[in-house]
């Protein structure tokens, strides 16, 4: 097993007052006209170096370039370090943000200037053992827009970009990067594509205004998107109603960690990092799963309505009736 190096830099504690006032977050990305690459809660099949997971953040585009400047979404100060070039997460940055709040960079091909000396002395030192590095509160402060790092592909990432996660560490949750980043990720050009639907694990045709069933429960899977000029990217909402009353409810507003590796149980067969088929029903208690009261048993007829959504309000649905044969 990999032998893993655990430092504590401790430096003087330095006593400071710093405001919370809760403002919009600076896009990672610094000087550099990006967009989103891939979005929050998307599915991410087993690898390499990982299981099949959730997509716990968001990525933005560096065109495929190493070495673009990664920045400080708001003012906090560094609390860990990774160098660790077989984790999914490779070269990452940790920063306690004043408002409570940790976001993390990954993927970098190097740290901040800060931090250069450091990294190059501990390569050195443990060559490619995993280095984590913890600072002491306040020790490394960093302002919103300050250089942390620069793009890379370490770790899990098949092409250099950025990938940017928000934590709450009390909860254990990741919360969607969006929701502090609304002032500069406007919708991407793009619609939503309701591209499949299963019925008890057959695919059929959504053109289709009747599908039946036989026995007493239905588990239906929708497969869309949200397509645009340049990707695929994963929804934020998806909804069953029956009747008229929603049954079903799938946010990707938070996700805890403790369901990283449950992806499978959202996520049908046939999924992947660009193609996602929502699981309409859950055996199995899940923090995205915001409702879940399908009927124990499904009446002999009902009007089914599903309605998948976007970040920014755009949605789609799909409408047919449920019969028993
Ligand atoms: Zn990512």
């Amino acid at each position: 097993m990999k032998k893993v190096i655990l430092l504590f830099i401790v430096f003087s504690i330095i006593f400071t007052f710093y405001s919370f006032a809760s403002v919009s977050y600076f896009l990672p990305v610094k000087n550099f006209k990006t967009y989103l690459t891939s979005a929050f809660g998307e599915y991410r099949p087993s690898m390499t170096k990982s299981v099949s997971h959730f997509h716990m953040g968001v990525d933005f585009s560096t065109a495929y370039r190493s070495g673009v400047p990664i920045a400080a979404v708001t003012d906090g100060y560094i609390e860990k370090i990774d160098i660790d070039d077989d984790d999914i997460y490779g070269y990452t940055v940790y920063i306690r943000h004043d408002d409570g709040y940790l976001s993390v960079y990954a993927h970098l091909s190097k740290f901040g200037d800060n931090l250069s000396y450091l990294f190059e002395s501990l390569k050195k030192e443990f060559g490619k053992n995993r280095i984590e590095i913890f600072f002491s509160p306040n020790e490394i402060r960093v302002k919103k827009g300050e250089i942390i790092g620069f793009s890379g592909q370490t770790g899990e990432a098949l092409a250099p970009h950025c990938h940017l996660e928000i934590r709450d560490t009390q909860k254990n949750i990741a919360i969607n990067p969006l929701n502090f980043l609304s002032d500069f990720v406007t919708a991407p050009k793009g619609d939503i594509r309701i591209l499949g639907l299963r019925i008890n694990g057959r695919e059929v045709s959504i053109a289709d205004k009747i599908h039946y069933f036989t026995g007493s429960l239905v588990n239906m899977e929708i497969n869309a998107t949200l397509k645009t000029d340049r990707n695929s990217l994963g929804l934020y909402k998806i909804e069953l109603y029956m009747d008229g009353v929603l049954v079903y409810q799938i946010l990707f507003d938070e996700i805890s960690f403790d369901d990283f590796e449950a992806a499978d149980v959202l996520f049908g067969r046939n999924s992947n990092a660009s193609n996602y088929w929502y699981k309409l029903y859950s055996p199995e208690t899940l923090s995205v799963v915001k409702l879940n009261k399908l009927p124990i048993e499904f009446p002999s007829e009902s009007a089914v309505k599903i309605v998948v959504e976007d970040f920014w309000g755009r949605s789609k649905e799909l409408k047919f009736r449920l019969l028993r044969r």
